[in-house]
């Protein structure tokens, strides 16, 4: 049954039902299991739920899957068959992220007392505007066109708002993000310069949020995708390339252990739904896996429920170094600590301090220059190894999910020019540098 309220209804696509999203057949309510025809919907009409999409996975040949994704393009559209795409993404106007390099950290591996071979960082600064971000805005701004939307929008907390600038500006599409008036200058200066608009709002990363579901419901919104309000289905599912990209590069194998950071949750959730279904259709072999998530401790929700043994995740005002990661309501929050129990892993969170030990660390081991979500994703590994909760014996990712450059002023104070001399030699040798 398609369920469609006026409030989130698109402009011309609401209701024909031609929209063609590939192997997605609709969605599903994550608590009721309610089904609902693909649109841009967001909430379950009976329990209030989120909803997530659900699939008519290619099962039953998965040797034929395997050596299609093989062959396929260098990013994320060679997993187009899993995704909720049309069959045709790969010729359409979009950034193509993805494929970004699975670095074996055997540096890093030796600080950490990790076994060789055993440790790597999945570096996905590599993608086009250097975050995880543009992976769940491609998928997002498929579902945009499918829904007929001629403007892409988000909240943001730095880097999807980049993301979406960019996507929206590559695909001829009108952009207006939102975020905190107090983000750090290389993430407003990566948003801005694609040339649509950014809107900083005087407020955290939840009065943002919530500014933007008044929004979605006001006819000055009407028309505008969201993508991680009424979108948020689709985009969630860019994530999960993220799981599909570590298997297949560790050979199609699951790693024993992974480290995500988590801001609403949803990479964290959707990582985990993705190597699900590697395993249902054949492509891993099912073995156990644990999920670990990382928080700032500055703004610590979930790793504080994990800690209390609560199901319940209670919101907190986030004050952290950290603010790509500062959203002190998380969505997922519910759902990540299930997955974390589930699979036997754990949430933990880092001071500030820690964040930037973990930056310097990661560049002085492997030359990766990570943004405080990279540090507070190491640092929480590092921990979790100190603590015996990571087995150095067993093959670990750590996901590194956005770009130093982007936030400098977080280890400017901490670092600099070992020296300042005059161009001659004697002064190279007063300095002691000779
Ligand atoms: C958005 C973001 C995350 C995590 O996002 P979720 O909301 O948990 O999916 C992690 N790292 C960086 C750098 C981000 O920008
Ligand atoms: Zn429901």
């Amino acid at each position: 049954m398609a369920v469609q309220t006026s409030a989130t209804a698109a402009p011309s696509a609401a209701g024909t039902g031609a929209v063609d999203l590939g192997p997605a057949s609709g969605l599903s309510c994550r608590e009721c299991g309610e089904r609902f025809a693909l649109g841009p919907i967001f909430a379950c009409e009976v329990c209030f739920g989120p909803l997530e999409v659900a699939y008519d996975l290619p099962t039953g040949d998965p040797e034929g899957l395997r050596k299609r994704i093989e062959n396929g393009p260098e990013n994320i559209w060679r997993y187009a068959p899993l995704l909720p795409v049309p069959a045709d993404v790969a010729s359409k106007p979009n950034l193509n992220p993805g494929w970004t390099k699975l670095v074996q950290a055997d540096n890093l591996a030796r600080e950490l007392g990790i076994e060789p071979g055993k440790l790597h960082v999945k570096d996905d600064s590599g993608n086009p505007t250097h975050s995880f971000k543009d992976r769940v805005v491609a998928q997002a701004l498929e579902a945009a066109r499918a829904f007929g939307y001629t403007t892409l929008s988000c909240s943001s907390t730095g880097n999807l708002a980049g993301a979406v600038g960019a996507a929206a500006a590559r695909a001829g599409f009108r952009s207006c993000v939102f975020i905190p008036s107090d983000l750090e200058q290389g993430k407003v200066v990566m948003a801005a310069v694609y040339g649509g608009e950014l809107v900083g709002i005087e407020g955290n990363y939840d009065d943002v949020n919530r500014f933007c579901s008044e929004l979605i419901g006001d006819p000055a919104g009407e028309g505008w995708g969201f993508v991680n309000v009424n979108l948020r289905p689709y985009y969630g599912e860019g994530s999960k390339t993220l799981a599909y990209e570590i298997c297949e590069q560790l050979g199609w194998r699951i790693p024993d252990q992974i480290v995500i950071p988590i801001a609403s949750g949803s990479q964290l959730t959707k990582i985990d739904k993705g190597i699900q279904e590697l395993i249902r259709l054949g492509l891993v072999e099912d073995r156990p896996y644990k999920i670990f998530g990382a928080q700032a401790e500055g703004c610590s929700p979930v790793s504080a429920a994990f800690k209390a043994g609560q199901d319940v995740v209670r919101p907190q005002k986030p004050d952290t170094i950290a603010k790509s990661l500062a959203i002190g309501n998380p969505a997922d929050g519910p759902y990540v600590l299930d997955i974390c129990r589930r699979t036997g892993g754990a949430v933990e969170d880092v001071t500030d301090a820690e964040i930037v030990d973990a930056i310097k660390l990661l560049a002085r081991t492997e030359g990766v220059f990570t943004e405080t979500a990279g540090g507070v994703t190491l640092g929480v590994a590092k921990k979790l190894v100190e603590a015996g909760a990571i087995d150095p014996s067993l093959t670990t990712v750590v996901v590194n999910t956005g770009d130093g450059l982007k936030t400098l002023d977080a280890v400017e104070p901490t670092t600099g020019m070992t020296a300042v001399i005059r161009p001659n030699l004697d002064s190279f040798r007063e300095a002691g540098l000779a």
